[in-house]
Formats: structure tokens, C-alpha cells, sequence
């Protein structure tokens, strides 16, 4: 466990598991893709920020990929947000082929989509979902604007990695979504791999030229 913030922490769980950022203010306690190993896993690095699986009230997904949001299967008690388009993606509404290789078994859940821009209130944080489709259709990210944080999922890495695009247009789609989120000010960028970085201008102009060098 890592502490990112005095109230955000990461989770390090086990590979193929993507991070796991967790959110406690008070009472209210939320987790942002919680990732893929097993319970008793999850439930000790949860145990070492100090938060009972049974206190997470609200599970943020980026996309739909499995190391992302399989360990939601654990809370099924808590409300489930993110996309349309991942939600579709987690029903099987919507199965590509990509999607049908990395959609996670069904398990029951009770989801909720987010628009664009839409924004969840929880303790004294607010997280607002940003669309950045690229790496894959369904894929969003989560500013958390108190802190300004950006849980950036595989749509954005640190060190110059360059996240791996899974359908056609998906690198242009990319760049613009890039775009969108160089407005949001971010101060730290929370990757769904990878280390957590505070220089968030350099990561972007970093992945810029990580696409540009053809690393896509
Ligand atoms: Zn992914």
C-alpha cells in the first residue's frame, strides 16, 4: 500500500492486477478499478489503508479490461460506475470480438453510467468522469477535483509509456483525448499501471513523442 495522498491510497496487488486506487473521507470510502487477484489479497492491502471491503461504497472503472475490473465481482454491495460503453461492455450488450477476449465472466452488479463530464460526490471528494476514448472504446477517466488527481486508467501511463491502442481508430481518438485531458489541470496522474507522477505536462508531451517514434 501506497499513499498518494493523505485520504488516496494505491493498492499494490499482485500482477496481471492493473493499480487500485482507493478513496476514504470519513465514513464514505470508494475504490477506483480494483483490479484482478484474489479476495483475500485485495482484502489485505485494503486492510493496510485501513478500510473493510464491506466499507467501499462506490467502485470506479476505467474500461472494461479484466485486470481492471474483475476484484468488482467483490463488491456487490456497492454502487458500480463508469461508461456506457463499459457498462454495455460488462453486460454484453455491445461484444466485439476485443471485448468478448477481455470482458470479465459475468457477475451481478449494480451499475450505473456516467455521461461526459458527469460528476459523483463522495465525502469531500468529487470525481468527475472524462471520456478519453483510445486505448479502447469504453475507456474514461476520473478527476478527483480537490485534490486534483487524475485516475487516468490505460488512456494515460507515466515514463513515456505508451498505452496500446485496440481498434482501428483508436490513435487518433487517443491524441484527442489527450487533448481533453491537458485542460483539466491536473497536479498528479494516478495510471492504471505503473508509478503515480506529479509532472503531468512532461507525461503528456512524453507520450506524444512515445506515439510519434510509432510505439503505438
Ligand atoms: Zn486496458
Amino acid at each position: 500500500m501506497n499513499k498518494i495522498t493523505p485520504n488516496i491510497f494505491l493498492l499494490e496487488l499482485p500482477g496481471p492486477s492493473s493499480n487500485a486506487y482507493v478513496l476514504v473521507d470519513g465514513r464514505e470510502a470508494a475504490i477506483v478499478d480494483p483490479g484482478l487477484c484474489k479476495q483475500k489479497e485485495l482484502e489485505a492491502e485494503l486492510g493496510e489503508a485501513g478500510v473493510a471491503l464491506e466499507s467501499i461504497s462506490r467502485v470506479f472503472l476505467t474500461h472494461a479490461h479484466a485486470d481492471h475490473s474483475s476484484n468488482a465481482r467483490f463488491f456487490p454491495h456497492a454502487q458500480l460506475l463508469c461508461s456506457q460503453e463499459t457498462l454495455n461492455c460488462l453486460l454484453q450488450k455491445s461484444p466485439t470480438a476485443m471485448f468478448l477476449e477481455f470482458c470479465v465472466p459475468f457477475f451481478s452488479f449494480k451499475g450505473t453510467a456516467l455521461a461526459d463530464g458527469a460528476a459523483v460526490h463522495l465525502g469531500g471528494f468529487k470525481l468527475r468522469c472524462v471520456n478519453t476514448p483510445g486505448h479502447t472504446q469504453d475507456a474514461a477517466c476520473f478527476f478527483e477535483e480537490e485534490t486534483k488527481t487524475l485516475f487516468s486508467g490505460d488512456s494515460l501511463f507515466t515514463q513515456g509509456s505508451v498505452p496500446r491502442v485496440f481498434y482501428p481508430e483508436g490513435g487518433t481518438e487517443l491524441l484527442q483525448s489527450w487533448q481533453k485531458l491537458e485542460k483539466l489541470g491536473a497536479a498528479l496522474v494516478a495510471p492504471g499501471h505503473g508509478p503515480v507522477s506529479k509532472h503531468v505536462a512532461r507525461e503528456l508531451e512524453e507520450s506524444r513523442q512515445g506515439i510519434a517514434q510509432g510505439f503505438l
